[in-house]
């Protein structure tokens, strides 16, 4: 006689780390789990980032059982792990045929930031930018991105962190920003349950304000983040007129600067903040003359904003040269004169290329058609 058989196809494995707060509690409905269950669960993963079931005492072993032959909690591998003179530290991050993305922890006095990455490569093609250079190659899933924080609070907390607000009982991680490789918005379906994950009280629990996603200017998925998810905004602006954006973020040709600014202005309507942050890097001769000043002034006038000039960070091949200090700092004053919040960005961790633009990871490109190429410059008006 044989011996019984094992069913031939298992029920497919989850990625925890793939579900947001409505979708594990989805999951585990269908399992036949009471909804505390999956917020027991989701404490453990997102609170105590436990990485197998076994440690999740308080379910029962048949509980942790069943749902270890279900499930399983993996973040992205660890490629490499370098840390900057001042602190900063990179993880080079494993994505799947040879490409790979960065996130970055900034340790600060009273913080601890994460600069998270939310695709391989950018298909958007900032002339200013390493991502944009190499091109596209996918979307990360959720499980990816949430797995960038999972794994940095997981590391900093195992090494015995020390920073008071961990010795009060929380996270390594106080605050999350989507500024690393990508373009967020660009992949809004997988970065959107991210970050529900980041806000959730059974998660990570941090609040809208330490939540900030940058974009280069999306306008409809703008729109459809403030009514869906509105945390934090940091616009990539990096110009005054249309005529110099469209050069330096070609995305502007699509979207120029009155429809983004009227963007802006309704996303303000529900954001956190009552602000947003735009982002300007300051590019020796290119955008970082009196000129510009002024006419940036006149730009952003009718929106509550800080101005975040961000010194240029050199990548070989960039034909960009960073402003001189001087001259940032002309241009900081000509802004605060005119009674507009402006700060310069300190560059952290570039002795290791983790500074904002030199993320680089390694992409093979898949797509090999540009932003840029795709959309004819006479579009613009
Ligand atoms: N794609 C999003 C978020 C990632 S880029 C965006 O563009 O907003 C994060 C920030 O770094 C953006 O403001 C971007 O314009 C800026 N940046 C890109 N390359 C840079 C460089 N070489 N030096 C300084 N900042 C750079
Ligand atoms: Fe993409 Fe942002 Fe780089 Fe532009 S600056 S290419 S949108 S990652």
């Amino acid at each position: 006689m044989q011996a019984a058989r094992e069913p031939l196809t298992a029920a497919p494995v989850a990625n925890l780390l793939d579900f947001d707060p409505a979708g594990l509690a989805a999951w585990m409905a269908a399992r036949g789990d009471k909804p505390f269950r999956a917020k027991q669960v989701s404490r453990w993963v997102h609170q105590r980032f436990a990485a197998d079931f076994a440690a999740m005492t308080d379910l029962a072993r048949d509980a942790r059982a069943a749902l270890a032959a279900q499930a399983t909690i993996a973040a992205p591998a660890v490629i490499r792990d370098s840390t900057a003179h001042d602190g900063t530290r990179k993880w080079l991050l494993d994505a799947g045929n040879g490409n790979a993305v960065e996130a970055v922890y900034i340790p600060e006095d009273d913080r601890g930031t994460l600069c998270i990455s939310s695709q391989a490569g950018c298909a958007l093609d900032c002339a200013f930018c390493s991502t944009g250079r190499q091109g596209f190659n996918r979307n990360l899933t959720t499980g990816e991105i949430v797995g960038q924080l999972w794994h940095a609070n997981r590391t900093l907390l195992a090494e015995g962190i020390r920073a008071p607000w961990v010795q009060a009982g929380r996270a390594p991680i106080t605050n999350v920003v989507m500024m690393g490789m990508g373009e967020p918005l660009a992949n809004f379906d997988n970065v959107v349950p991210a970050l529900r994950t980041f806000l959730d009280d059974n998660a990570y629990g941090l609040s809208r304000r330490r939540v900030t996603l940058s974009t280069s200017g999306l306008v409809p998925w703008i729109e459809r983040l403030r009514d869906e998810c509105p945390v934090a905004l940091a616009v990539s602006l990096h110009a005054p007129t249309d005529a110099l954006r469209d050069r330096l973020v070609p995305i502007n040709r699509k979207h120029p600067l009155s429809t983004l600014m009227a963007a802006c202005v309704r996303y303000l309507e529900r954001a956190p903040r009552d602000f947003i942050t735009f982002e300007y890097v300051m590019l020796d001769g290119v955008n970082d003359q009196p000129g510009h000043a002024q006419a940036l002034i006149a730009l952003v006038r009718d929106v509550p904003c800080k101005l975040n000039l961000i010194p240029f960070n050199p990548f070989p091949g960039s034909g960009f040269a960073t402003s001189p200090r001087e001259r940032v700092r002309a241009f900081a004053h000509a802004l605060q004169d005119a009674g507009i919040v402006a700060t310069i960005r300190k560059t952290r961790g570039d002795d290791i290329d983790a500074a904002c633009g030199q993320l680089a990871g390694r992409v093979h490109d898949r797509t090999k058609r540009r932003l840029a190429a795709r959309i004819p410059v006479v579009a613009a008006q």
